[in-house]
C-alpha cells in the first residue's frame, strides 16, 4: 500500500461520539468487504512476526479478549497459536466476516457485539490479556469515553493481566511528519491510503481503492503520551511503549506506536 501525508486544512467538522451507529456508518457494507485486501493477512502476518504471541505467552496469558476484532486477524492468530480468545466488536459487519474468516479456516470464533464500555455488563471478566489493536481505540472521540473504555479494560482483567494498546503515530501526523511505510498492518498493495485532513481532535483518513472508489475514516488523533497517561490513571502500571514492535525506535519514523501495560494488583480507579 503506498501512503502519503498530504494534509488540507478544512475549516471545520463535526466531531464523532462512538456509538454502535456510527461504527455502522464508519464501517459500512462496501468499506468491510475490501477491508482484507487493505490488511493482507499474509505480509501482516509477516511483518508481525509472533510480537504480540510472544509478549503474550511471556507473560503465561491463556485467555485473551480481542477488543476489536475487525474481520478476525488477531483472534485468529491467536486461537492458531492456542490462546483462548473471545471476539469483541462493535460493528456487526466486521465481527460477521470474523466469524466467515474463522469459519474458513476451520477455527470457530465466539463472537460478541458490544460496545466496550458495556462488555463488564454482557460478559464475565478475568480475562489475562484484552488486545485493542489497529488503531480502533482512537475511534473514541470524547475523553470520557476513553476513560470509561479503560475502566471497561480494567474490571475485565485479572490483577496483573496485560493490556495491548496500539494507534497510528498521531504525533507525527499532527506535526505534518507522517510518512507510513506501508510495511505494518496495512500491508495490501492495492489499496493507498492518506491523511485527508488532521488537527488536534480530528483525524480523517482517505483510502482510494483500485477501482475509484474511496472511502473516508474519521478517528481522534490521540498522542503517544496522552495515551500513557491515561493507562496510568486508570490503574495500568508498567506501561512500555513500542514503535513498530520494537522497543528502540524513531518516532518520526514509526508507524504505529504499541503500547503494554498491567492491570495494578491493587488500585482505587480515580477516571470517570
Ligand atoms: N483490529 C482490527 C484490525 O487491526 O484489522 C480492526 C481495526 S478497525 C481500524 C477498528 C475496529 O474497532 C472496527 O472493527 C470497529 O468496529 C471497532 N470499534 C471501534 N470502536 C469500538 C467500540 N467502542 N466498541 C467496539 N468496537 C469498536
Amino acid at each position: 500500500m503506498s501512503h502519503s501525508a498530504s494534509t488540507q486544512t478544512i475549516s471545520e467538522h463535526t466531531p464523532r461520539t462512538t456509538m454502535l451507529d456510527d461504527l455502522e456508518d464508519q464501517y459500512e457494507a462496501s468499506f468491510v468487504n475490501r477491508w482484507d485486501e487493505l490488511i493482507n493477512w499474509e505480509k501482516r502476518k509477516q511483518s508481525e512476526d509472533g510480537f504480540f504471541e510472544t509478549l503474550l505467552k511471556s507473560h503465561g496469558v491463556r485467555t485473551v479478549l480481542d477488543a476489536a476484532a475487525g474481520t478476525g486477524f488477531h483472534s485468529i492468530m491467536f486461537l492458531q497459536a492456542g490462546f483462548d480468545v473471545i471476539t469483541v466488536d462493535g460493528s456487526k459487519e466486521m465481527l460477521q466476516r470474523a466469524i466467515e474468516n474463522g469459519e474458513a479456516r476451520g477455527l470457530p470464533i465466539q463472537p460478541v457485539h458490544a460496545d466496550w464500555c458495556e462488555l463488564p455488563q454482557k460478559i464475565k471478566g478475568g480475562f489475562d490479556a484484552i488486545v485493542c489493536l489497529g488503531s480502533s481505540f482512537p475511534h473514541l472521540f470524547q475523553e470520557s469515553a476513553r476513560k470509561s473504555t479503560l475502566k471497561a479494560f480494567h474490571a475485565l482483567l485479572r490483577p496483573g493481566g496485560t493490556l495491548i494498546i496500539d494507534h497510528r503515530n498521531f504525533d507525527a501526523i499532527r506535526a505534518q511528519r507522517y510518512k507510513s511505510s506501508g510495511k505494518y498492518y496495512y500491508c495490501g498493495t492495492a489499496v493507498s491510503v492518506c491523511v485527508d485532513y488532521a488537527d488536534s481532535s480530528l483525524c480523517r483518513f482517505k483510502y482510494n481503492f483500485p477501482d475509484g472508489t474511496s472511502h473516508k475514516l474519521e478517528v481522534y488523533p490521540i498522542l503517544k503520551n496522552e495515551m500513557r497517561e491515561l493507562l496510568t490513571e486508570a490503574g495500568f502500571d508498567s506501561v512500555r511503549t513500542y514503535g513498530d514492535f520494537r522497543a528502540d525506535y524513531d518516532p518520526f519514523a514509526t508507524d504505529f506506536y504499541i503500547h503494554v501495560s498491567h492491570k495494578q494488583f491493587q488500585h482505587s480507579y480515580s477516571g470517570e
